[in-house]
């Protein structure tokens, strides 16, 4: 059975009040007195003005001889009546209007409170469900039914997102108004992306750019809430692009699996890794590895021991994509061969966290993971002081004091930087990376250095381990895929397997460079805290 939909404005939604936008036409007709032509206006007004001339002047006459006022004559009481009932038709025929103005005005502002209170339903339906779906979320509600089962059960995505929702707005008794459930196509995230969906969460996207790198024009997108970062990145986009440019260099582009065996002596954990590490060895492991996809090909093998446990630190390429589940598969290829010889090794786990996903760790920062990109500019001293109103000294004394010794006082892992995370994230958030990946994909060292004679300004990002694709996972979604094709790198690259995520790996490192150059400036002139304010802090608030 389909799920019968309804459109209704936000306001119904979220208030049984049923609001109606009245006007003066409509006030007109629903007045008692609306059937009033203008003749029978004219004859009132001329009945209450003549009734009180009569008044006043039979009053006046009263006065003037001395005659009691209490004293009514007949005419007198006539004209008393007459002018009563004009006065109470006049009242009524003026007063409902204003009434009704001030009806519109408290409505019209009720709508408003209400549209700022839930700005995201305004157009999603309410979904009344029909009765079969009924029963299925009560089948949810008392745990008969899994949640996790309704896209199967059901074969349609959607009306699966809608009952969970359902189901969970019950059991909870908390409110999901405001989470949009509509204009998403559940179909595609299935088996892919997200499991058990009940809507989907909005993120702006601001676009940084334009970018000029390796001689190309970017416009970045950055999907964010955090105010100022967008305007900052596009601050330092132009202090690039007025300088001539940016230029990236790629070192090493290679996703890394590493798996933890176990044998009965460090003896034995040494010979598979004197085994693996031969380069008589490497043709034989790669022709096992190579096997999961036409786009793996295995590029080497790193070992480290811990007593008797060996960990193996295969790196491989992956064409455009990010590559976790294809260096995956190699991987478990490559174990399954090894159990041939050495048949006594006990496989603990396909990753033993030496690879190193999502965690800090030296051997990113140090070996590289994903794709290692240097991208440097020189800045003119003019544009220095021009675009980022500060001065080359400034900048390269803060990097010193901030970026290289303020991090090392800190410990810093990869962190060497301003805020690189900050752009990653927000490009991997918009062009559909891992944003947990951001981790080790921040990892930048940021230098800075006064060149030509002192007076323009060499600054240089050098990241390690991004790690990006354009095909699979998120990638493929539609605000995702809509984004890589702004950059041009949507898909696989036609020119060449991997062409279009190293590009995207560049342009990550591209817009950091920019991100590095504002903040830093932001810093060095003091306006960092005004910025902020400025962009943070909403007026509306
Ligand atoms: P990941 O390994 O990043 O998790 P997936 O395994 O989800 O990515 O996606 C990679 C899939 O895309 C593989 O099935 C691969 O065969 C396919 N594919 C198609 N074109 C390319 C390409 N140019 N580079 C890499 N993979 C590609």
């Amino acid at each position: 059975m389909e799920l019968k939909k309804m459109e209704i404005p936000a306001s119904t939604s979220t208030s049984p009040v049923k609001h109606k936008k009245s006007t003066k036409l409509d006030s007109f007709s629903e007045n008692p007195t609306s059937n009033a032509t203008p003749l029978l206006l004219y004859l009132t007004n001329a009945v209450f003005f003549t009734a009180v001339y009569f008044l006043l002047v039979s009053w006046r006459d009263k006065i003037r001889h001395s005659k009691p006022l209490h004293v009514v004559s007949s005419s007198e009481m006539a004209a008393l009546l007459a002018l009563a009932i004009s006065l109470f038709y006049l009242l009524g025929f003026f007063a409902h209007p204003l009434q009704e103005q001030e009806n519109e005005e408290e409505e019209e502002e009720e709508e408003e409170k209400l549209k700022k209170k839930v700005p995201d339903v305004k157009s999603d339906p309410i979904i009344i469900l029909s009765e079969e779906d009924e029963e299925i979320v009560k089948g949810v509600v008392e745990g008969r039914v899994p949640s996790y089962s309704l896209e199967s059960k059901l074969g349609d995505c959607k009306r699966a997102a809608a009952i969970r929702r359902e189901a969970l707005e019950r059991i909870t008794g908390k409110s999901l108004d405001g989470l949009p459930l509509e204009n998403f196509d559940y179909e595609s995230i299935l088996g892919q992306c997200c499991e058990m969906p009940v809507g989907y969460v909005q993120i702006p996207v601001g676009i940084a750019g334009p970018l000029l790198l390796d001689g190309e024009e970017y416009s970045v997108p950055m999907a964010t809430t955090e105010g100022c970062l967008v305007a900052s990145t596009n601050r330092g986009c132009k202090a690039i692009y007025a300088s001539g440019g940016a230029t990236s260099v790629l070192l090493r582009d290679g996703m890394t699996r590493a798996p933890v065996v176990r044998f009965s002596t460090a003896k034995r954990a040494a010979q598979l890794k004197l085994y693996l590490e031969d380069p008589l060895s490497f043709e034989t492991i790669a022709g096992a590895f190579n096997k999961s996809s036409r786009f793996a090909r295995l590029q080497s093998i790193k070992c480290a021991i811990a007593g008797k446990n060996l960990y193996m630190r295969f790196t491989c390429s992956t064409g455009d994509a990010m590559g976790m589940n294809m260096v995956s598969k190699g991987v478990q290829n490559v174990l399954d061969f090894l159990l041939t010889d050495f048949p006594d090794m006990d496989v603990i786990g396909i990753s033993g966290n030496f690879c190193s996903d999502k965690k800090p760790a030296a051997v990113n920062w140090i070996e590289g993971r994903g794709k290692s990109v240097v991208c440097e500019a020189i800045i003119k001293e003019e544009i220095v002081k021009k675009v980022l109103k500060t001065e080359v000294a400034s900048l390269v004394e803060l990097n010193m004091l901030k970026n290289l010794t303020g991090s090392a006082m800190a410990g810093a892992l990869g962190g060497f930087n301003a805020h690189a995370a900050n752009i990653v994230s927000a490009v991997y958030i918009a062009t559909g990376q891992d944003p947990a990946q951001n981790i080790e994909s921040s990892h930048c060292i940021t230098m800075m250095e006064a060149v030509n004679d002192g007076k323009d300004l060499h600054i240089s990002v050098t990241m390690p381990s991004i790690e990006v694709g354009t095909v699979g996972g998120g990638t493929q979604l539609a605000s995702q895929a809509a984004c890589l094709n702004l950059l041009g790198v949507k898909g696989a690259s036609k020119v060449e397997p991997g062409a279009n995520s190293r590009r995207l790996a560049a342009i990550v490192a591209g817009a950091v460079l920019a991100g590095e150059l504002s903040l830093m400036s932001a810093i060095a002139a003091g306006q960092l805290v005004n910025s902020h304010m400025k962009f943070n802090r909403s007026n509306k608030a």
